[in-house]
């Protein structure tokens, strides 16, 4: 058996109906686990279980942002043996913090900080069981350098990287790391919609703006989902066994500080 190889694992990934989480299901099943996708959308989940490799695999069709049906599927999830949990929701609507309404903070508090934090911990128990847990969160590399116009998401971001920190030290001497995934431009629904109010708000077209953010990629070109995923695939790995409480930007060199 590989270092890569998941063979023998189960991992549970969220938000797996389309994007990056979708490409991190497909390809911790390709690398031999068994995976539990959660996500809204029950058709898109149906499709994504019959095109994953090996199995059994099974889904729960949940809104993460609402945190009693959540609660509903937890004693379930709680009877599996879990060694891997992906963090993942969708990105919070943009727009200036000062003009955010508290009630803008809510679902996104609850679909990501609460989420996340209910979900490890009902997964941690049999991950200390096994000695073996793997808890990657994708967040953004706007824990490191906060984006303009993404007020909301930039809070909910920096609030994840501080729990996710916190948990690596204390799960640690379990054989559980935690550590956070941090997308660059990378090319989903969540990147077309927000190139779309960029475009809208400078009076230019998709095109024009996608040609100015390649400019600021090193790489000169926006990233594939399945890059994301292979970042993620190998953070929830034993290769990755001493690696705890880091930030992985997968940004084709993007982010402008270390
Ligand atoms: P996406 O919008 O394409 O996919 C998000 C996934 O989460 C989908 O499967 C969606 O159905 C699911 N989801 C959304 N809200 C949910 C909820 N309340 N309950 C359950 N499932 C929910 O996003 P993506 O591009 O794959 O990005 C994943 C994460 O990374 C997001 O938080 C996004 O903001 C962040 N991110 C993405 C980029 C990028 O370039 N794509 C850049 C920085 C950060």
């Amino acid at each position: 058996m590989s270092s890569w190889d998941l063979q023998g694992k189960t991992a549970v990934v969220c938000g797996a109906s389309q994007g990056i989480g979708f490409a991190t299901a497909k390809l911790l099943a390709e690398r031999g686990a068994r995976v539990i996708a959660l996500a809204r959308n029950e058709d898109n989940l149906k499709s994504l279980i019959a095109s994953l490799s090996k199995g059994p695999h099974k889904y729960f069709a949940v809104d993460l942002a609402d945190t009693e049906s959540l609660k509903k599927i937890l004693p379930s999830l709680a009877q599996e043996q879990i060694h891997i949990l992906v963090n993942n929701a969708g990105g919070p609507k943009g727009g200036p913090l000062l003009e955010a309404s508290i009630e803008e903070f809510e679902a996104p508090l609850r679909a990501h900080l609460v989420a996340a934090h209910l979900l490890v911990q009902t997964v941690v128990p049999s991950m200390k069981a096994s000695k073996y847990g793997r808890i990657v969160n994708i967040i953004s590399t706007s824990v490191k350098n906060p984006i303009p116009g993404l007020g909301v998401s930039n809070t909910i971001r920096g609030a994840m990287a501080n729990w996710s920190k916190t948990l690596a030290g204390e799960l640690g001497p379990y054989g559980i790391t935690v550590n956070n995934m941090l997308p660059g431009y990378i090319r989903t629904g969540r990147i077309e919609s927000l190139m779309g109010s960029a475009a809208q708000k400078s009076g230019s077209t998709v095109d024009q703006v996608e040609e100015q953010w390649i400019k600021t990629i090193p790489a000169g070109r926006i990233g594939d989902p399945a890059e994301a995923a292979e970042g993620i695939a190998f953070l929830v790995s034993p290769a990755a066994s001493y690696i705890n409480g880091i930030n992985l930007p997968v940004d084709g060199g993007r982010t402008p500080s270390l």
